[in-house]
């Protein structure tokens, strides 16, 4: 696989279409909630902080991005969740939030990140089942299952 070393930009976008796991807690929302606009949030990536949520302007005084490059991110974002969204949509899968991780390569903002069932929330459509890392997370049991069963709906492949 051909890479290119970003120099991260070390905050994590998060995107949400219904509410779940740290936005339910912290507003009191019950998990699955529709939200009425995807929600963009931005996190510190600090182990030793626990990643505090932080917004725009934590981000431009602490200079990890510019305003313009956080535009460039958040419009990013906002387009591949809708790429996404409809991506799983189609194979019965809700996607609930993920995240996201930009950096610079040559001056110009770009996504360096994984899409999968460890930075995604995927509940089924139509059970609600949850599909994704929770299952591990929360003792959920049928983690390996769950993963496949992602697998074969995302490449169509029958192991
Ligand atoms: N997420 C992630 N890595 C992190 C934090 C969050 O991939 O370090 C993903 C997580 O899988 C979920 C979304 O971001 O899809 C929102 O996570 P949330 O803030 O609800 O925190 P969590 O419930 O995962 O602790």
């Amino acid at each position: 696989m051909v890479v290119k070393r970003l120099q991260i930009i070390p905050v994590e976008v998060i995107v949400r279409n219904l509410a779940a796991g740290g936005m339910a807690k912290k507003l009191g929302l019950k998990e699955g909630t529709p939200l009425s606009k995807p929600v963009v949030e931005y996190c510190l990536k600090s182990d030793a902080l626990s990643d505090p949520m932080i917004n725009d302007d934590h981000i431009e005084v602490l200079e990890l991005a510019t305003k313009e490059e956080m535009k460039i991110i958040k419009d990013t974002a906002l387009k591949i969740n809708e790429v996404l969204k409809i991506f799983f949509r189609e194979r019965e899968l809700n996607l609930m939030d993920f995240k996201l991780e930009f950096g610079k390569f040559n001056g110009k903002v770009i996504l360096g990140d994984e899409i999968s069932p460890d930075t995604c929330r995927l509940w089924d459509i139509k059970t609600g089942e949850r599909l994704d890392k929770d299952r591990f997370r929360r003792d959920l049991g049928s983690v390996e299952e769950s993963y496949q069963e992602v697998l074969k709906r995302v490449t169509g492949m029958i192991n």
